[in-house]
């Protein structure tokens, strides 16, 4: 294991690693692939969706040590399973909502989809009583209020900046690792396959993220 992370991570990465203050890690699909969740655009051979059944996996619980390890840590996913906070961490930006939040689609209300009172078999909202629906962003749909807006923020004052499992065509949450190489951040893909982004990273780590961020810390 040593053999390849020395082969795999450069010595400049290592030291950049070690020395962080200010971090920023964005996740995609493919972290969650190696749970067996499907992605979107394919690639990790996962075609099985396991339901709740689904566990966090060492990508996950790698990132979730690196919240206590460095001074300032932001965590922003596009994923929307809630398996960055099954691995615990905390403060995560979902720039796509959680599937397990429900939203009254008439006074804006969230609720945990855990404790939603069932109403003759439809959702219904503990503050007015309407409707609820997922707490999701579909196709063609907002980002929730002030998302991005941290999540650009963030990125503009990291110095080291992950892009993990993401094919990095869905903006505006690509633009978030080309803020972090704007303003000067070690911006690091870590994904089996090349995206878009490849070019603009610093370093590109080429594998599966269960097996690479343990390596790392
Ligand atoms: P994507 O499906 O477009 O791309 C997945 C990326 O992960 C690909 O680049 C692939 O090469 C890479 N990948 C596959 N296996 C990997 C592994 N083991 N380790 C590291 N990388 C791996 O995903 P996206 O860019 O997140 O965009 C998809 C959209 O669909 C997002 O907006 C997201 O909200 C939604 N989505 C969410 C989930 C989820 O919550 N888990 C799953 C599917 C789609
Ligand atoms: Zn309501």
């Amino acid at each position: 294991m040593q053999a390849i992370a020395r082969q795999l991570i450069s010595e400049e990465l290592r030291r950049r690693f070690r020395e962080a203050n200010n971090v920023l890690v964005l996740t995609g699909a493919g972290v969650s692939a190696e749970s067996g969740v499907p992605t979107f655009r394919g690639g990790g051979n996962t075609a099985v969706w396991k339901g709740i059944a689904l566990k966090p996996n060492p990508a996950h619980e790698a990132i979730a040590r690196w919240q206590d390890r460095f001074s300032d840590f932001t965590l922003v996913t596009q994923n929307i399973d809630g398996l960055h906070q099954a691995a615990g961490a905390r403060e995560v930006i979902e720039l796509h909502g959680s599937i397990w939040r429900a939203r009254c689609v008439h006074c804006g209300a969230h609720h945990n989809l855990r404790e939603l009172r069932i109403d003759n078999g439809v959702p219904a909202c503990f503050d007015c009583g309407s409707s609820m629906r997922p707490d999701v962003v579909l196709f063609g749909e907002m980002l929730p209020a002030g998302a991005f807006e941290r999540a650009a923020a963030k990125a503009a004052e990291c110095e080291l900046c992950f892009v993990v499992g993401t094919s990095a065509v869905v903006y505006p949450a690509a633009a978030i690792p080309e803020i972090a190489r704007a303003a000067g951040a070690y911006v690091v893909e870590v994904n089996p396959e090349r995206t878009p982004l490849s070019e603009l990273c610093n370093e590109v780590l080429t594998g599966s993220a269960g097996e690479i961020l343990p390596l790392l810390g």
